[in-house]
């Protein structure tokens, strides 16, 4: 097996006249920590590496008064950054806190996390909720895709090979509505998600109002529960709401069995992490 040939464009428009080429055989290399563990096990071994570190165009957070843009090769300790901004930024930084270690967090871009379509990429619910769309370049032009219509399975996405992700963007949400993050793994640190919740809301005269939830590493992609986001919206919580929730978003869970975990016990935890969101919504109130 050769070396392959590594491509250093410095500006968009170059990375995507050198992929118009040769999509076919070129890999698209961020911040490798995907990318390159696949090389070393030889499931993946590209005659061309486009990497995208030196296009400086890529990187950021960009807040406009409508709506927040962030680069596709905005790292994960960059998103961390976020965590004094209200809402969407505490949401993101709670999400990027819980990847890997320090190394993978200052290498690890948003992009790679989107691209690789793990069903256990940790800012994928958090970017559900948020109803995020992604930009996807190519030298054809450009085009937009709601997050929830990129992803086509486990691993797979939508983005053709000879497309580039650009920059990930949503509406900028209201200054009163917050969203929160809890992972389930099988330790605190550098644990794959046996499940998690990205769980975004607002609260008017004491009720919940645009309750949106997503569920991660419990299918081949991450998953919206529209019946227990309704059965929250208009609702002032107490115990009572809290458990038909729990009861509601279990049975509208269809949860998977692999080495990490069983569908039952799956099923089981999304119902307590929804309590855990929903308690400690109700003490902040
Ligand atoms: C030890 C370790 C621990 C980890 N822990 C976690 C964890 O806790 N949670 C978690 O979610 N992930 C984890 N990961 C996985 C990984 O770090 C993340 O998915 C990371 O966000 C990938 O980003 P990257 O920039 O390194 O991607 P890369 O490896 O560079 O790329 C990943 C894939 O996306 C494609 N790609 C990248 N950027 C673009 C783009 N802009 N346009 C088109 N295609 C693109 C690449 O071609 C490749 O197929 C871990 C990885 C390791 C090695």
């Amino acid at each position: 097996m050769s070396a392959p040939e590594t491509l250093n464009p410095r500006t968009m428009s170059e990375a995507l006249t050198l992929l118009a080429e040769a999509p076919a055989s070129t890999a698209i290399l961020a911040g490798g920590t995907d990318l390159l563990v696949r090389m070393r096990d030889r499931r993946n071994w590209p005659e061309r590496i486009l990497h995208l570190g030196r296009i400086d165009e890529l990187r950021g957070v960009d807040q406009g008064a409508e709506e927040i843009s962030i680069g596709a090769l905005t790292s994960h300790s960059d998103l961390l950054r976020l965590q004094e901004q209200s809402g969407w930024g505490a949401l993101l930084a709670q999400a990027a806190r819980q990847i890997g270690s320090v190394q993978i967090r200052n290498r690890g871009t948003i992009g790679g996390n989107l691209v690789n379509a793990s069903s256990a990429g940790d800012l994928i619910p958090a970017l559900y909720v948020l109803e995020a769309r992604l930009v996807l370049c190519s030298s054809q032009g450009t085009r937009e895709l709601p997050v929830a219509g990129f992803f086509t399975g486990a691993g797979k996405t939508a983005c053709r090979a000879d497309e580039i992700l650009n920059q990930v963007v949503f509406s900028r949400p209201a200054q009163h509505e917050k969203g929160l993050f809890i992972k389930l793994g099988q330790r605190r640190a550098q644990a794959i998600s046996k499940v998690m919740l990205a769980l975004w809301y607002g609260e008017e005269q004491g009720k919940l109002v645009n309750v949106r939830i997503a569920l991660g590493a419990v299918a081949s992609t991450v998953v919206r529960c529209p019946r227990t986001e309704a059965l929250l919206t208009g609702r002032r919580l107490t115990s009572q709401v809290i458990s038909q929730a729990s009861r509601i978003v279990q049975e509208e869970v269809q949860p998977i069995s692999d080495i990490r975990s069983t569908a039952g016990y799956r099923r089981q935890m999304c119902g307590v992490l929804l309590v855990q969101a929903l308690e400690h919504i109700l003490a902040a109130s």
